[in-house]
């Protein structure tokens, strides 16, 4: 974010008096985490603020601070001055959120992905950053805007999932910049990775061991799939919010370049999420091909067809980048 990007959403936010926040269906902890730090900014500046996600804040993001800020969107649509989207790509996976945002009501449009169509009035795109966890930090700090602790926890653990521990392409010193004043802030960093990272589900640990016992390794072992078929799903009672994570088991395999998981959802349709380990293999724009997106080495789409036929034509798509 640079000083013009910041000013420009000081001049935005100024005079508006009723906010609506928000970011993508199937929220991770970025998604949250930044919708919630943002709230509670927004509220000390004693806007009226109204925050949600089309799923709310599910259960397992109970350790984020402040979670309950977040509701499930509202039946009635409400009327805002501005409309904040965080960490959505697309105006589309907003969701039913949509739905509550009327013609005409100011977006501004703060995200990091690369694939972001811009549909915002204002577009804060850092591509850059690996979290927009990260971006917030940096503009709270370029702004001299205190960061209360519960800011600071929601923003490390935004940070702190979508660098996969610090790991991920985009990690770098401004990274660790930003954790660094996070913990000034009062982040209790063993508390809340226990609660991030030692505090799965069983459910979440049957489904791991499916996947392990299930997943197939294609294009001479570069290419690593896993399918969750519907069937599967309603018998371990999984949950959308369990299988994130799950991919990183089966890059993490010697000799694997990327790695993708089949979810089947009700209605043929299937849920594609990719993974690379190498940034000449750029999963977004495999995605892309399908109408999906996300980052060069993360990212997602949601195709129509069967399992069979939805995995095969991906995996001829990927089979095409990964020889590249
Ligand atoms: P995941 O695989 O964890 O669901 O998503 C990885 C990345 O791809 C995330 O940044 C997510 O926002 C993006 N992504 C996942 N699914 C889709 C999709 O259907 N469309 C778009 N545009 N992005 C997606
Ligand atoms: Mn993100």
């Amino acid at each position: 974010m640079t000083t013009t990007d910041w000013t420009s959403v000081h001049d935005m936010l100024r005079n508006a008096r009723r906010i609506g926040v928000a970011s993508h269906l199937r929220p991770d902890a970025d998604a949250l985490g930044s919708t919630i730090a943002f709230t509670l900014w927004l509220q000390s500046l004693g806007k009226e603020v109204h925050a949600f996600n089309e799923e709310g804040a599910t259960g397992k993001f109970h350790y984020l601070p402040q979670h309950a800020l977040v509701a499930l969107p509202p039946a009635d649509p409400g009327f805002y001055d501005v409309f904040v989207a965080l960490d959505t790509s697309v105006k589309k996976r907003l969701g039913t959120v949509l739905e509550h945002i009327a013609p005409g009501t100011p977006i501004l449009n703060i995200d990091h992905h690369v694939s972001n169509e811009r549909f915002g009035d204002l577009n804060v795109v850092d591509p850059t950053a690996p979290a927009t966890g990260q971006m917030l930090v940096e503009f709270f700090r370029m702004s001299g805007t205190p960061i209360t602790r519960d800011m600071a926890t929601n923003l490390f653990a935004a940070i702190s999932t979508d660098t996969g521990s610090f790991q991920y392409a985009g990690t770098t010193e401004r990274t660790f910049a930003a954790a660094s004043h996070l913990i000034s802030c009062g982040v209790d960093v063993p508390a809340l990775s226990r609660e991030m990272y030692e505090n799965q589900p069983r459910r979440r640990f049957e489904l791991l061991r499916h996947a392990l016992e299930t997943a197939r390794f294609e294009c001479d072992g570069r290419i690593a799939t896993f399918s969750l078929p519907l069937e599967v799903t309603r018998r371990l009672e999984v949950l959308p919010e369990d299988n994130e994570g799950i991919i990183d088991h089966l890059r993490s395999v010697e000799g694997v370049e990327a790695a993708v998981f089949f979810e089947e959802l009700p209605g043929e349709m299937v849920r594609v999420s990719a993974r690379s380990k190498f940034p000449r293999i750029d999963v977004c724009k495999v995605c892309g091909l399908f109408g999906g997106g996300g980052h060069p080495m993360a990212a997602g789409a949601r195709i129509p067809g069967t399992l069979a036929d939805v995995s095969a034509r991906f995996l001829d798509a990927l089979s095409h980048e990964t020889r590249n």
